[in-house]
C-alpha cells in the first residue's frame, strides 16, 4: 500500500488530468458544432453549381434595402443567356454547366461594386447603387454584355460564342423590390423580342 500522502497527491493529479481531458473534449465538440453551423449557413446561401450567392441570400438583402426606405437609390438587372437551350442540346448539359460557371466568373470580375446572384436556371440578378447617373450603370452592364459576347467559351476544345440579354430598372420607393424585379423581367422580355444581345433600360 502507498503512503497516505502519496495517495492524496495522486488523487489530486488524477482529478486535474480528468478535468483537463473533459475541457479538451468539450472544446473539440464546440469546434465541430461551430464549423458545422458555418458550413450549413454557407450552403443555405450559396448556389452549388456556380458558387455565387443564391436567390434566398439576395432576397434577404432586398428586404434589408426595403427596410431602409431608400429603395430609389438602387437598381436591379436580370440577365438571361440567349439561346441557352440550344447550347445544352448541341453540346450537352455539361457544356451548359461550364457556361454557367464561366458566366459566374465573368460577373465576379466585372461587377465588383454590385451584388449579384444566380436567380434561377440560367438567369442572374444584379443589384447596384444608382449613384449620380443610371446611364453610367447601364454602360457598365453593356460592358458586361460585350465581355460575354467576346469571350471565348472553350470546354474540352469545343469553342462556343454566346450572348446575354439584360433587363434593367431603377427601383422606386413604392411597392416591393420584387415588384421592380418583375419590371426588369418585362424589360428582359422586350430585349428578347427585339433581337437579344442588348441591355434594355
Ligand atoms: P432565350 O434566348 O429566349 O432565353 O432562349 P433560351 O434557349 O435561353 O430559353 P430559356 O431561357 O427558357 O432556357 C432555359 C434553359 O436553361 C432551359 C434549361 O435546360 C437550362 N438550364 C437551367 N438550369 C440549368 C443548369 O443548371 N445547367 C444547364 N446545363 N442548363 C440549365
Ligand atoms: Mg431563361
Ligand atoms: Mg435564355
Amino acid at each position: 500500500p502507498l503512503p497516505i500522502q502519496v495517495v492524496f497527491y495522486l488523487q489530486i493529479v488524477w482529478g486535474l488530468v480528468t478535468f483537463i481531458i473533459t475541457i479538451i473534449c468539450l472544446q473539440f465538440f464546440l469546434w465541430i458544432a461551430f464549423n458545422s453551423e458555418k458550413l450549413l449557413t454557407g450552403q443555405v446561401v450559396t448556389d452549388a453549381l456556380t458558387g455565387l450567392h443564391n436567390r434566398y441570400y439576395i432576397t434577404r438583402q432586398l428586404k434589408e434595402i426595403e427596410s431602409t426606405g431608400k429603395m430609389n437609390q438602387y437598381w436591379a438587372a436580370l440577365i438571361d443567356i440567349d439561346n441557352f437551350k440550344s447550347i445544352n442540346y448541341t453540346y450537352g448539359h455539361n457544356y451548359g454547366d461550364y457556361v454557367l460557371k464561366t458566366l459566374a466568373d465573368i460577373l465576379r470580375s466585372e461587377c465588383i461594386d454590385m451584388k449579384f446572384c444566380r436567380w434561377g436556371g440560367e438567369e442572374f440578378l444584379i443589384i447596384g447603387k444608382i449613384g449620380d447617373d443610371i446611364m453610367e450603370q447601364q454602360r457598365k452592364l453593356d460592358i458586361l454584355r460585350l465581355t460575354v459576347e467576346n469571350y471565348d467559351f472553350n470546354y474540352k476544345g469545343q469553342h462556343v460564342e454566346l450572348t446575354i440579354t439584360i433587363g434593367m430598372t431603377p427601383f422606386g420607393n413604392e411597392g416591393t423590390a420584387l415588384d421592380w424585379i418583375n419590371l426588369a423581367d418585362k424589360k428582359l422580355y422586350l430585349g428578347k423580342q427585339t433581337g437579344k444581345n442588348k441591355v434594355v433600360l
